[in-house]
């Protein structure tokens, strides 16, 4: 469970045999596991569990702009809602969307504007709805990684995918993937995003101090750890259409069956 109050923090954030306070090597991710189509009144959706956070992404549109002074008459626009449950951290969060939420939804709306078309849609908007439902550090960046998945999952043609994660500074040395304690008793905390069909990066948010050499040596690593989430996202796409298919081959087996048996 993420401490929250700043005396609770560990002095060391690794144990003696060297492993963080988790078990994780340096640059080891948590366990993320990534399912979409999972909310059936969403135009996409997807599920995302990557260490103890747990957040869910709906997707709907191109649809009707509401408010409709928001509407852009050259282009479609794209709004994102960020909202942590209260129970989803250790000291209940107050319900209103704070300054937090508000700001983390601007920065998730810019990772993955880059990736839609949105010029082909004038007068429309894409919504995204991404609840948290347990936090533990870097949700910014498992939410990006989830609502791509959630947007592709709705069918809207997109350049590509956008991934994101974390890497930052503890205890002097430079790590993959920050938990939450991580995240707040540590040196540095630099999320990084991913558009592929450029390979470049759709957010660099910096907090912390490190040399320019870690720094770069920062993005190095989470280029690397990016890769191999990106797998995952692509697997979690496959893997529904792999059930789709197999769920008809089933179907159509019985069906033949009961022909038989006529
Ligand atoms: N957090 C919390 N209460 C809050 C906001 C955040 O306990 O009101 C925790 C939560 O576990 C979150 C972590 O602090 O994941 C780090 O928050 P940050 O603002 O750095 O965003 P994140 O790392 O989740 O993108």
């Amino acid at each position: 469970m993420t401490l929250l109050i700043k005396d609770e923090y560990p002095e060391k954030l690794f144990r003696e045999d060297g492993k963080r306070l988790d078990g994780r090597d340096l640059f080891e991710l948590r366990p993320i596991k990534m399912e979409v189509g999972v909310i059936d009144n969403a135009d996409g959706s997807a599920y995302i569990e990557w260490g103890n956070n747990k957040i869910y992404a709906a997707v709907y549109g191109p649809r009707e702009v509401h408010p409709h002074h928001l509407a852009k008459p050259d282009r479609g626009i794209l709004r994102v809602f960020y909202r942590m449950s209260t129970f989803s951290v250790f000291e209940r969060k107050r319900p209103a969307p704070g300054r937090r939420e508000k700001e983390i939804s601007m920065i998730i709306g810019e990772c993955l504007e880059p990736v839609l078309f949105l010029e082909l849609y004038p007068g429309t908007s894409f919504e995204v709805f991404i609840q948290v439902i347990d936090a533990d550090g870097g949700t910014r960046c498992a939410s990006t990684t989830v609502a791509s998945l959630a947007l592709a999952d709705a069918g809207i043609p997109m350049r590509s995918l956008v991934t994101a994660v974390a890497v930052g500074k503890i205890d002097g040395k430079l790590i993959v993937d920050l938990s939450g304690i991580e995240d707040k008793a540590g040196e540095a905390d630099l999320p990084c995003a991913m558009t592929w069909f450029n390979n470049e990066f759709s957010l660099l948010q910096f907090d912390g101090d490190m040399t320019l050499e870690e720094y770069n040596e920062c993005l190095d690593l989470a280029t690397e750890a990016l890769k191999k989430i990106y797998d995952l996202q692509k697997d979690a796409l496959k893997r529904k259409y792999i059930d789709i298919q197999e769920r008809i081959s089933q179907q159509n087996e019985k069906n033949n069956q009961e022909r038989g048996e006529e």
